[in-house]
């Protein structure tokens, strides 16, 4: 099983290069992403992917429901590095409707809870004055 990821894995580098010859020299050199995305782990919700943009454009954090906890210190030191080191200009934190519904069918409902707990998209940052509103 490990083997066609790491197969897939040589077959994707192989693509990029003979598209693009530098594409890994200068993907190394740059990280200067504009956004950190606080988003869910869901397989179902590839963020660079969703938003299209490309590795080193967007700064990642996923955990189940994407959750910014000030208990969470892998969040914190993702959030400090993203602010303080790579000075992006927007945060958003996004959700996605159907959290519980992949791994226990259609209709399920999540524990304790009488809707999706993560259902909206929102970014906070200097252009909009620090308030939530779409981007
Ligand atoms: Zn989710």
């Amino acid at each position: 099983m490990i083997d066609n990821l790491l197969d897939a894995n040589l077959r994707w580098a192989a693509t990029k290069t003979r598209m693009d010859a530098d594409y890994f020299r200068r993907l190394a050199r740059l990280q200067e992403p504009e956004y950190l995305w606080v988003g869910c782990s869901d397989s179902r919700v590839p963020a660079n992917e969703i938003v299209g943009l490309d590795p080193g454009e967007l700064f990642v954090h996923r955990n189940i429901a994407n959750l910014a906890s000030p208990q969470d210190i892998n969040f914190l030191s993702v959030l400090q590095y993203a602010v303080e080191v790579l000075k992006v200009r927007h945060i958003i934190v996004c959700g996605h409707y159907g959290l519980w519904r992949g791994a226990r069918g259609p209709d399920a409902a999540p524990p304790g809870l009488d809707r999706p707990l993560a259902s909206t998209c929102a970014a906070a940052g200097p252009r909009t004055g620090g308030r939530v509103a779409p981007d």
